[in-house]
């Protein structure tokens, strides 16, 4: 029988084309799990010059979103100006050349935070999660302290500005830890309405011991997703990477309620052992079991009236890319 046009409706899960650009890979942090870090040295003055940018923006004619992630350098350094300037010069290079900027960069002053905002429709900061695993794996990471977190949630909800979070799955956080954590961003979202998406990462070992996920880590997860897609308000958007989960059961994480696949690049370079499935591979994995496939912004549609005048028409101007990279 032919679905319903409420049906097909339903069944639509969404990506950003998406451009990554990395300021730097120093970073003051030291978290357990991360394969992307550099070591913040004295001598470390590499950040991405405006022709390197140029560049991967040219390479990525396609994409709508630059996504600018970066190592952090810590409050208070006298390398955290030139640092923020970075970002702010790439934000502007991204508008210049018509793309959408989102800054994942860390925990922001508040002054960091609404100058960046006026710049990028979204931004975001994943939650992490919370336990002893989380602070066993941060310990060595001030920026991923849970009050530091939940402050820049609750910053970004005061600021309005579109905001991305997230867990990291796996580490060794309980159900229960998982459920709090959740009911902190549905409270969240309750209060300020800025939550546009919560990423349900599994967190993946790279190098030598990457491996997909096997069938218990997925039933697993799928009921986290579940359990996420209950607890947090309907127009919060359920997001995981399509490279942590195998292609071949991604339909199953769709069916516990994942509606959207993130921003995509050729690669991912906090995860590169896991490799990036292209669009024209998802989008014939997912019409396989009845899910279309559809790009949209960083910012999703409900967000949009939300934002300053002047990114609002940058981000209506850019609305119908989005009809050619389909
Ligand atoms: S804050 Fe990010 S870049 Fe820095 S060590 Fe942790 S995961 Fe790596």
């Amino acid at each position: 029988m032919k679905p319903l046009a409420s049906d097909v409706r339903q069944r639509l899960i969404t990506w950003s084309p998406s451009v990554t650009l990395v300021p730097t890979r120093h970073c003051f942090n030291a978290c357990d799990y991360c394969g992307f870090r550099l070591p913040l040295t004295a001598a470390a003055r590499d950040w991405l010059s405006d022709e390197q940018a140029l560049h991967l923006l040219q390479s990525r004619p396609w994409s709508s979103e630059v996504l600018l992630l970066s190592g952090e350098v810590a409050p208070g350094s006298t390398s955290r100006g030139a640092w923020l300037t970075r970002l702010l010069v790439l934000s502007r290079l991204a508008l210049r050349a018509g793309r959408l900027p989102h800054t994942n960069a860390g925990p922001l002053s508040r002054h960091e935070m609404a100058t960046l905002g006026r710049l990028n429709p979204s931004m975001g900061l994943m939650l992490e999660g919370l336990g002893p695993a989380h602070d066993a794996a941060h310990r060595h990471a001030p920026s991923k302290a849970l009050a530091v977190r939940l402050a820049q949630l609750e910053q970004a909800g005061r600021l309005g500005i579109p905001f991305t979070t997230g867990l990291l799955l796996g580490l060794g956080e309980s159900r229960q830890q998982r459920r709090e954590a959740l009911e902190v961003l549905a409270l969240l979202q309750r209060q300020w309405g800025h939550l546009q998406e919560v990423i349900l990462q599994p967190w993946r070992p790279g190098g030598g011991a990457a491996m997909p996920l096997n069938r218990d880590e997925r039933a697993d997860l799928l009921e986290t997703i579940a359990e996420a897609r209950v607890l947090l308000p309907p127009e919060v958007h359920l997001q995981l990477p399509p490279n942590l989960w195998p292609l071949e059961h991604l339909c199953e994480a769709l069916e516990a309620g994942i509606d959207d696949l993130g921003g995509i690049d050729s690669s991912d370079v906090i995860n590169p052992d896991h490799q990036q499935p292209g669009p024209d591979q998802l989008r014939q994995v997912l019409a396989a079991d009845g899910w279309m496939l559809q790009p949209r912004l960083c910012v999703h549609e409900a967000w949009i009236p939300r934002l300053p005048a002047g990114l609002r028409r940058s981000v209506e101007r850019l609305s119908h890319r989005l009809v050619t990279a389909d």
